[in-house]
């Protein structure tokens, strides 16, 4: 199994779950094939969709922008669920 990594955001204390940009650019695919079907502009509106969309992982959903701390998984034993938003650190 995968370590999970999680950050805490020093503003609103929500905690992240970290992902690879591989993971979070598979998520964006598969939004745009739902919203776009076989639409042949699709790949184009996807290109043009993910800077934006990666950006929007790289903080917490509170805007804030302050450096995330690491905080240790063992410490969250119990309450990891798959409910935690996705950070993209790196
Ligand atoms: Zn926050």
């Amino acid at each position: 199994m995968e370590a999970i990594r999680l950050w805490a955001c020093p503003s609103c204390h929500r905690v992240l779950r970290e992902r690879s940009v591989d993971e979070v650019q598979r998520r964006h695919e598969e939004l745009v094939r739902e919203q776009c079907g076989t639409n042949p502009s699709a790949e184009f509106v996807a290109e043009a969709m993910w800077p934006a969309y990666l950006a929007s992982f790289r903080r917490c959903r509170c805007g804030s922008r302050k450096r995330l701390k690491p905080v240790s998984a063992a410490a969250m034993r119990g309450q990891l669920d798959l409910h935690l938003d996705p950070v993209v650190v790196q």
